[in-house]
Order: C-alpha cells, then structure tokens, then sequence
C-alpha cells in the first residue's frame, strides 16, 4: 500500500511528512474568517485482499499505535426503537463506548501514531472538550505531552478528564474560535504536533475507521447514515472511508449520509445554500458541535454535494429529547451531540423507506455532560407536577 497526501481543492499530491499540514498552494488563499482552506486528505494506492486488516487501510504501520483499545465500538438494535417507528434494520452505532468516551478518539489514536513513527512527544490542540480529553486519554497511553486549549465554556467533566490524564490544560476566556486561534499559535511558537481537527490531516483519516467498521459489522453499506456535525470532520472522515472502500470495490455506491446540526449552530447548512459562511455566532446545548465557522467546511460541503448528502436542522428541545428517549427506550445515555443524530432521523424518518438499512451514530457519553440532561429531567418533573 502507498499512502500520499492529496489537496482536497487542487488534487495535487505530496509526501507524507509530518510538518505539512495543508496545501502550501490553496493555503495561500486562506482568509481569516474563513474555513481551512488546501485540506489535505490521504490517497492510497494499492490492493486490499479480501481478509483486510483495519491497518491496512491506515498510512501508519501498526507498530507505532499507543496501547489502548480505539474503535471497534459496538452496533446494536434498540428493538424498542425499532418497534416503535416501525424500521426493523436501524441500528447504533454508539462511539461513547470510545476509551475516553467519544468519537474523537479514532483520530487521536492516529494522531499519536504518526507523531510515535517521527519521534515527536508534544502535541498541541484547541478543543470544545471531547477531542482535547481525547487527545489527553490517548496521548496518555502513548507517553506523551498533551498541550489543550480550552474554552471556559467547555463541560466541567471534559476539563477533569483532561487534567485526569495528565495533559497541560489552558483555560481561554472566549469560544471555541478564540481557543483555536491561540493553539495555532503556540504550535507556530513551539513547532510541536497540531491534532486541530482537519489542519491535522490525520484527523479526517483516522475518523473514517467508522465506516470501514460498519462495513464489517453489517456486511455492507448502510443505506443511510446519521451523524452530528460541527466543524465537519467526522462526516468528511465517514465520506473518505466509503471512499477508500468503493476504490477497493469492496462497495458499490455511497450511502446517503445525514448531516444534522442543531439549529443555532448550523453553518453548513447555511452554507450548503448560499455558498458563503458568514461566521454568525453559535449556540447550543450540544457543545460539541457549537461553531461559528466550521474548520473542515468547505470540503464538507463539496462532499455533501458530490454525494447528494442532506443537511437537517434541529431544534436544542429536540435534542433534549432525543436524548431522554434514547435513554429511556434504548438505555444509551449519550450526550446531547451525540443525541442529535438521532434527532435528525426522528425529524427525516416520514422521508426513509422503513426496510431500509439506517445507522444512527453516536458520538459521546452522557456522562460528559450532565447539565443537559439535568435541565431536561427538570423540565419533565415539572410538568407533572403541574
Ligand atoms: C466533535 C464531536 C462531534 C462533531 O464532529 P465534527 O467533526 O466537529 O463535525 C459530534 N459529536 C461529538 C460528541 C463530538 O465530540
């Protein structure tokens, strides 16, 4: 297998190096309030035999891989779920079962793995909670210095979790945005590791091990898939893996993939129709995918549309409730991110065929947020009292 770098907006190929984070031509015309621009994704060259190995598929040899289990999370069948809106094949795929309880992991454990194969110990990264008590968790395991920006805003258990595992913790008085700023330049300052997501482009590379997985478990494609977005990466990191797998023929359509945001924070929807992201400030209870101007967003957007993709918008009630009724139907506590996937089929399901193949991906555990559910199981005791 060959494994190179490919700029997402001009195709142009590089070496794999660890200090080429994206297209030294298309980053040129990076503006500043803007999403990343030269998003540099892996190509590969090669054969896959029929027994592959998920190694296979990754451009870093297995030997360089922390020890820690990342991935092979587990798919089931929330029956009840199934027989309630009457489709018989969705199933969860519950990424909170993830070390460090979220999806974020499956990029971190590349992450440390490409810095262990070039000998680098530090690595830096801004974070909504999840990716930097990831990194940390991980990290951890690799014998590594983790260096995290954090906005105060993040869930106190995302802080604790870091600063569990040991990793060096900032707390940055303003968003997410403004934490991202001041780890891209502590990485210009110090030249350690970027984890960003999507700068780092093993972000995207590691994230689509959840595809390659649900091919596995399933013996196929789903038909459709939903899964929360915020800066974009995890869909982008899910488009690469059916990609990877249809280029080994292995599969031979896309599936329709779902993107569902909530709607104060939506900006690739925003963009998906007009084009343009315009950086209007976002809010919502689902922290983890509260941005104002998604990193990974114009190459999510390209594969949205190249793969006829659908955006749904919903509401933080839904959310909230999608949550409460995954755990009270399904008993998954996951967090209101996580959630939202689901939110996103409860509001599309009149437009799916009910025998069809459907995997509702969750993201994160509940017990990384439990403000929200608090709020929610307030609000449902105070109705029956009333
Ligand atoms: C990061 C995250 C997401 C969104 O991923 P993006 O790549 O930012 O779109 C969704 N759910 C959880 C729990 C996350 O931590």
């Amino acid at each position: 297998m060959k494994f190179r770098y490919q700029c997402s907006e001009c195709g142009e190929c590089f070496e794999i190096t660890p200090d080429l984070y994206t297209c030294p031509r298309c980053g040129l015309h990076q503006g500043k309030d803007e999403p990343l621009r030269g998003i540099l994704e892996v190509a590969i060259k090669g054969k896959i035999g029929e027994k592959f190995n998920m190694f296979d598929f990754l451009p870093v040899e297995q030997e360089y891989f922390p020890p820690i289990p990342v991935g092979n999370t587990k798919l089931w069948r929330p029956t009840n779920i199934n027989e309630k809106y009457n489709f018989p094949n969705l199933c969860i795929k519950d990424d909170g079962s993830n070390p460090t309880g979220s999806f974020k992991d499956r990029a971190s454990y590349l992450v440390a793995a490409f810095a262990k194969k070039h000998n680098i110990n530090d690595i830096v990264l801004a974070s909504t909670g999840n990716a930097g008590s990831s990194m940390a968790g991980v990290g951890a395991a690799a014998g590594m210095n983790i260096i995290l920006f954090l906005p105060k805003s993040a869930p106190e258990a995302k802080m604790v979790q870091a600063r569990q595992y040991g990793a060096e913790l900032i707390i940055v008085d303003g968003s997410y945005d403004d934490a991202y700023e001041l780890s891209m330049q502590y990485h210009e300052q110090h030249g350690c590791m970027s984890r960003n997501t999507a700068h780092q482009p093993m972000t995207i590379e590691g994230k689509k091990t959840v595809s390659i997985e649900l091919f596995k478990d399933l013996g196929r494609a789903p038909d459709y898939l939903f899964v929360a977005s915020g800066d974009g990466v995890i869909l982008s990191g899910i488009y690469k893996g059916f990609r990877d797998l249809m280029q080994f023929d292995l599969i031979e359509k896309m599936p329709v993939i779902y993107s569902v945001q909530a709607e104060n924070s939506n900006a690739i929807f925003r963009a998906i129709n007009d084009g343009k992201f315009d950086g209007k400030k976002a809010h919502t209870v689902a922290d983890s995918i509260c941005v104002d101007i998604p990193k990974n967003g114009y190459h999510a957007v390209r594969q949205l549309k190249e793969y006829k993709g659908r955006c749904v918008c919903v509401s933080d009630e839904e959310i909230l409730a999608a949550q409460k009724e995954l755990s009270s139907d399904a008993g998954l506590f996951t967090e209101p991110a996580g959630a939202t996937a689901f939110a996103g089929f409860l509001k599309e399901k009149k437009n799916l065929e009910n025998n069809a193949s459907i995997a509702i991906l969750t993201t994160g555990s509940g017990l990384k947020d439990i403000k929200s559910a608090m709020k929610m199981n307030n609000i449902l005791n105070k109705s029956r009292q009333d």
